[in-house]
């Protein structure tokens, strides 16, 4: 799995535009410090505070890019 803390989710059904903003996103959290105030999906997907609701563990369809990149090395 992913050796960094991460965050999983996903854009408030009333802020999404389209099918790509329903999927889950996953987002790196840094290891320590201060949480940014917007968050970076591994797939470039920016997310802003009060947008998103963030999920316990994958649900619905996850975002393929946050996939690939989270899971094949850089
Ligand atoms: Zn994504």
């Amino acid at each position: 799995m992913i050796p960094q803390p991460h965050l999983i989710a996903r854009v408030r059904p009333e802020f999404a535009r389209g099918e790509r903003d329903m999927c889950c996103h996953f987002f790196p959290l840094p290891a320590e410090g201060v949480v940014p105030e917007v968050l970076r999906a591994y797939c470039g997907f920016d997310i802003h505070p009060g947008e998103a609701e963030s999920l316990e563990e994958p649900a619905g369809m996850p975002c393929l890019g946050c996939l690939m990149a989270a899971v094949l090395p850089s």
